[in-house]
């Protein structure tokens, strides 16, 4: 079956002005100006409405943390105390929440043009053993891709950690669920619906031995390795106290520095510390609105990119953004980098950039982010029809500037998952009243 996407109001790729040929789940040709797809095609889709943009893709995120937004006991605090607040509450989590959770994140998600998603499940309370299985069947349900990380914690208050005893595991279990779960699940091929990455929380909940298993698990599996790492002044201070060394500089010990990372944050580098990011490939997912809302501090962007590292974008969990907009994700990003860097540094195409190439570089994945035949037929359509668009000029920079937040169509391999700004065949209203009811166990 081939699908001609036609005639595009605006489309993110070079030399496509009449849109794109989409052939079973890849994009068989772009349509430059004057010109006509190459074959005849089954299907003509009219997007003269439509701004066409490669399915937008979240690197970081923690899907269980959509109960507890805005929470009373946290909100208005640095990170620290907001996570010391919320360990205890987030020791409730039970599979039956877990299960509502991922597939809110993931219907936010989509429905804000994401198609591929990346999730930081590090939290396993006793009874949540299966929390990866629950994401891969969430992700099926919705029809998205997605990286489920294997996260983790092992370093608790008793061994000079930051979360309690009751949300860590041995580093025993944790290796061998690692191991369980990359059997399962892990597809590493073009095209692939679900990957598993390897992702021990941060410097200050997990130890080195666990970095070290990973890193190795992930050479032996062929997976991405992700953490947290340079998010706030209060992480350095613990990791020179704590391990007599900065965080990069721990990174690399633990076997870290190299293409098969991405850091979420990544903050607060110096200038030699960024160089070796940048020359080992470790990729950097930016979470602007967390770090605005949790008062973390400025990813370094541009200097990260010219040194070589991918930087890609993340909504980050939903306590600390409060929300899974990915449109919101390129705004805010395009905020603050503007008061990093001025007006002139950082364009509405860079921010999409980060958010569809980047992204999908720091996942190691080449077979989504772009426009270009041969990549998997990933894409988020927006209309310019609210109020908010009235007048507007550049179709692209309307979407950043104007605050788009909502896809009128998204297709993931093929096949359309959103239609008419809707889920397709997914009861969305009873899904959001479940997920409401679950939220009361964390009041
Ligand atoms: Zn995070």
């Amino acid at each position: 079956m081939r699908v001609w996407i036609k005639d595009p109001l605006a489309i993110l790729a070079v030399g496509a002005e009449r849109g794109l040929v989409v052939e079973g789940s890849r994009i068989a040709e772009l349509v430059a100006r004057g010109g006509a797809p190459s074959e005849p095609v089954d299907v003509t889709f009219d997007a003269s409405r439509h701004v066409v943009l490669p399915g937008l893709i979240n690197t970081h995120h923690h899907f269980y943390q959509t109960l507890t937004r805005a929470h009373p006991d946290a909100i208005n605090k640095d990170l620290f105390p907001w996570l010391q607040s919320l360990y205890p509450i987030w020791a409730r989590l039970k599979p039956e929440h877990l299960r509502l959770a991922a597939r809110l994140a993931l219907a936010e998600l989509l429905l804000s043009g994401c198609t591929t998603a990346a999730d930081h499940h590090y939290l396993f309370p006793r009874g949540l053993e299966d929390a990866v299985d629950i994401e891969v069947e969430a992700a099926r349900a919705l029809g998205m891709r997605m990286t489920v990380t294997r996260g983790s914690m092992n370093l608790s208050q008793k061994d000079g950690g930051l979360p309690p005893d009751s949300v860590v595991q041995d580093e025993d279990a944790i290796l061998a669920d690692s191991e369980r779960v990359l059997k399962l699940f892990h597809d590493p091929k073009d095209g692939a619906d679900i990957r598993i990455a390897l992702a021990p929380c941060s410097p200050f909940s997990v130890n080195e031995r666990l970095m070290r298993e990973s890193a190795l698990l992930a050479e032996r599996y062929d997976c991405q390795l992700h953490t947290h790492l340079c998010e706030t002044a209060d992480e350095e201070r613990f990791c020179l106290e704590v391990y007599g060394r900065r965080p990069v500089d721990l990174l690399e010990d633990v076997g870290w520095m190299s293409k098969r990372t991405w850091l979420a944050h990544g903050i607060h580098f110096n200038a030699a510390e960024i160089g070796r990011l940048g020359r080992a490939g470790v990729g950097v997912g930016h979470c602007a609105a967390s770090n605005m809302v949790l008062a973390s501090g400025i990813c370094p962007t541009c200097e990260l990119e010219r040194a070589g590292s991918p930087v890609g974008l993340g909504v980050d969990g939903s306590a600390s953004n409060d929300s899974s907009n990915m449109m919101e994700a390129v705004r805010h990003a395009l905020m603050i980098g503007r008061l990093r860097y001025g007006a002139s540094a950082i364009t509405h195409l860079d921010v999409l950039r980060w958010a569809t190439e980047g992204s999908a570089r720091c996942l190691g994945r080449s077979d989504v982010g772009k426009l270009e035949p041969g990549r998997q037929a990933d894409l988020a359509l927006f209309t310019l029809d609210e109020p908010r668009f009235s007048g507007a000029h550049d179709p692209l920079a309307a979407l950043v500037l104007c605050g788009a937040h909502r896809a009128d169509r998204v297709m993931i391999g093929g096949r359309w998952r959103v239609v008419d700004g809707a889920l397709v065949d997914y009861d969305l209203g009873a899904l959001v009243a479940a997920h409401r009811q679950a939220a009361k166990d964390f009041a």
